[in-house]
């Protein structure tokens, strides 16, 4: 028979706070607390399960189940109907316990004499620190009700635990935000850091989550709403006309802000006792939750819009803002969930580390990390919510691990690879003047690959020869508005002059794919990276590569210039951008201007397709760039963006290698200068086996140099060339583990 019993959440929720208020220990308030759930719920039993750790729930209180199993039950996540709660995150609600699926019998909490059961996870912003449970012997189904006003607690419990409200013995009752964590990212830049966490986004506290005058609270919310609302507009009215991807955000901040149903949901939240801001969060908790589950990327992104309009809200609500008067540590590591890279760029040098929870290998932020050789991890899922600023950090980033808060083991280890780093580097700059020529006696020209201007005092430190590849899109994606001619030509000229006559190989724009401008109309596609992208757009909507290529002409000031064309996939369009470049050499003729006293055009040999070019082509050109990253990417057809593929394929897979020797010979019989600008070239192992076949001149950030040199110096080419061969010709399916077993002692 199926009962129901109505259940006043605001009366609960006063009670509760009253606890709160309490001056009691930590056990004793869950004590009370399950006490007084059971008693308003009119249950025989209220158990609190809190997370010890990443996947284990110790009965932390309860009222009805046995008090000796108290700190003794625990389940594995997963496991039994909490377990089940705490793993899906949705509340479970029947009225036959032992019949449904997952019911683990636990003899030491005599809880088979109990048929009902209500378990609601207890989340905060999206993460689950545990479950609470209700459970009667009357079989009952609790209504939506019920349901509800158990949630609005369970939220209520993990706002108190955030503040540290149940913190007592034990790992489930220890104090939030102080144990080490450990977060298993990705690589986004390599090298290891050591600082304090500095957040992008302070987060909003709430301390007050129990309010007792609904109606103000409402009040309050409409206030905010409404504050909000009209900021929103003005964002709107003022932003840039052409940035689309700003526009999408601001409309999707204005149709949540007039959302019914979020307001609705708010309301509801309010007029059950909580306060204004509890029931944003609440709100927003659920959102992430909902972003946990979502993979369809137009909804993630949605769901992210509602998460910053909610802290926008809060923001509003709490009068605590962006500045928390929190001082930025000497040391910061900034923690985001995803940055731009204006926004990275505007704290520059002054950064050890990043970490953001989302991000990718080939993303705007990364690009400019690796230009400020600063650490980089991607894929720090949840850190932005268990960080504090303060806190000690440790990057990885050559692991693409972090060390948040680490023990003191942690840190000596970790000391330890920094001082072997820094005997490295001394290493290093002890042969920085020294040429890569190897024990064989063929020298090996380095260069670096840049695109800031910030990049160019590396160029001295790092020991490269020139800039082999000068990336530009970054100078058009750092801002707002389409650059003018003049800007690009003065940042041109300031770029060449700080090369002091070293040779700076200037890429056109290469954008499209990931690089996708924000004041340019974005093109939707099924497959960008196959897509309308660099010199494909360059020729079908040529007047940014003319004014680019004016710019240049410009910069050089009768200087030597070099230009390399990006994604050139077959002869013509080499020869229609190269015909681009001429009709702009012939205007700044025209114009008075001087023209550069030498001049080499090339392309980036990054499709499969152009190693089979026509004779003519390899001819034409006065010289190759192969882009490793996307040549490889289309070579294996993998994703070099995609985690689940793009390590599976390793560049010395020997169909790899065997393919770049192919155009390494075609490059020899037509007397075409070739190097290698992908990031391989900057692997000390990869950079030796690619200058065994024949590579000559290799690119790569400008930390790399060292390293690579290194190598190089202590390599015999023709011997390594042997043990490729060797191991090709014993069928191997990639020759790393005979070259590393060569190169043992040399890296
Ligand atoms: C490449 O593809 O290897 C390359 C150097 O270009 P980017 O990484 O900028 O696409
Ligand atoms: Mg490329």
């Amino acid at each position: 028979m199926t009962q129901h019993f109505e259940t006043d959440s605001r009366q609960m929720l006063g009670r509760l706070r009253a606890v709160m208020a309490e001056d009691a220990a930590g056990q004793q308030r869950l004590d009370r607390i399950t006490q007084l759930i059971a008693e308003e719920m009119r249950t025989e039993v209220c158990s609190i399960y809190l997370f010890r750790d990443e996947d284990t729930l110790e009965l932390c209180a309860t009222e009805g189940l046995k008090p000796e199993s108290v700190h003794e039950t625990r389940l594995k996540l997963g496991e039994g109907l909490v377990g089940r709660v705490a793993r899906s995150g949705v509340v479970v609600n029947t009225d036959d316990a032992p019949a449904t699926r997952g019911f683990r019998y636990m003899p030491e909490t005599g809880e088979e004499a109990y048929s009902s059961f209500m378990g609601v996870p207890i989340q905060r912003l999206g993460e689950t620190l545990g479950v609470l449970v209700v459970q009667s012997k009357q079989s009952r189904r609790f209504s939506d009700e019920e349901i509800y006003a158990v949630e609005v607690v369970a939220m209520v419990i993990a706002e108190m635990a955030e503040l540290g409200a149940f913190v007592g013995e034990g790992a489930a009752m220890s104090a939030r935000h102080q144990q080490p964590v450990l977060f298993r990212g990705a690589t986004g830049q390599e090298g290891a850091a050591r600082g304090h966490v500095w957040l992008h986004e302070p987060r909003v506290v709430v301390t007050n989550p129990i309010a007792d005058d609904p109606a103000r609270e409402l009040e309050r919310l409409h206030e905010a709403v409404e504050t909000l609302r009209v900021g929103v507009d003005r964002m709107l009215s003022t932003a840039a006309s052409g940035d689309n991807e700003q526009l999408k955000v601001l409309e999707a901040y204005r149709m949540f802000a007039n959302s019914k149903g979020w307001m609705r949901r708010m309301e509801e939240d309010i007029e059950r006792g909580l306060s204004a801001e509890a029931a944003v969060e609440k709100e927003q908790s659920a959102a992430r939750a909902r972003m946990g589950q979502v993979t369809d990327p137009y909804l993630r992104e949605r769901l992210h819009d509602l998460d910053d309009l909610s802290n926008r809200l809060l923001r509003i609500l709490t009068g605590q803002g962006q500045e928390t008067g929190a001082e930025m540590p000497t040391d910061p590591i900034l923690i985001a969930r995803n940055i731009g890279p204006a926004e990275l760029l505007d704290y520059g040098r002054k950064l050890k580390g990043v970490v953001l929870e989302e991000g990718s290998v080939g993303s705007h932020a990364a690009i400019v990390a690796r230009a400020l050789a600063i650490p980089l991890v991607i894929h720090a899922s949840r850190i932005t919510t268990e960080a504090l600023n303060g806190d000690h950090i440790l990057v990885d980033g050559d692991q693409g691990v972090v060390h948040l808060r680490p023990d003191d083991s942690v840190v000596a280890a970790f000391r330890d690879k920094m001082a072997m780093q820094a005997q490295a580097q001394e290493r290093y700059a002890s042969i920085r003047d020294k040429p890569a020529e190897t024990l064989c006696g063929q020298r090996i020209s380095l260069h670096m690959n840049a695109g800031l201007m910030a990049d160019l005092p590396s160029l001295e430190g790092s020991g490269a020869e020139g800039v082999g590849l000068f990336r530009t899109e970054l100078q058009f994606l750092v801002r707002a508005h389409m650059p003018k001619r003049a800007e690009l030509s003065e940042l041109y000229a300031r770029v060449m002059d700080a090369a002091h006559g070293k040779r700076v190989c200037f890429r056109t724009l290469d954008i499209g794919s990931d690089k996708v401008l924000p004041y340019m109309k974005a093109v939707e596609e099924p497959n960008p990276a196959l897509g309308w992208r660099a010199v494909r757009v360059a020729l079908d909507k040529p007047g940014v590569m003319r004014m680019q290529l004016q710019a240049l002409i410009r910069a050089a000031k009768g200087r030597a210039l070099s230009v390399m064309f990006p994604f050139v996939a077959q002869r013509e369009e080499y020869t229609q951008a190269r015909a681009e470049m001429d009709k702009a050499l012939e205007r700044e003729r025209i114009l008075g201007h001087p023209l550069p006293e030498t001049l080499e055009v090339g392309a980036m040999l990054e499709t499969p397709s152009l190693a089979y070019a026509p004779d003519s082509f390899y001819k034409e050109v006065d010289f190759l760039s192969i882009g490793g990253n996307d040549l490889k990417q289309f070579f294996f057809a993998a994703d070099r963006e995609n985690e689940l593929v793009r390590r599976r394929y390793d560049t010395l897979n020997v169909s790899f290698l065997t393919f770049i020797e192919h155009i390494v010979a075609r490059c020899a019989t037509h007397d075409t200068p070739l190097s290698f600008c992908g990031e391989d070239a900057g692997r000390p192992i990869e950079a030796a086996c690619l200058a065994a076949i024949g590579m000559r001149m290799l690119s790569m950030r400008p930390a790399s140099v060292g390293p690579v040199k290194s190598v190089l110096r202590r390599t015999d080419l023709g011997e390594l060339r042997e043990v490729i061969h060797t191991a090709r010709a014993d069928g191997h399916q990639s020759v790393r583990p005979r070259v590393m077993e060569y190169l043992k002692g040399k890296l």
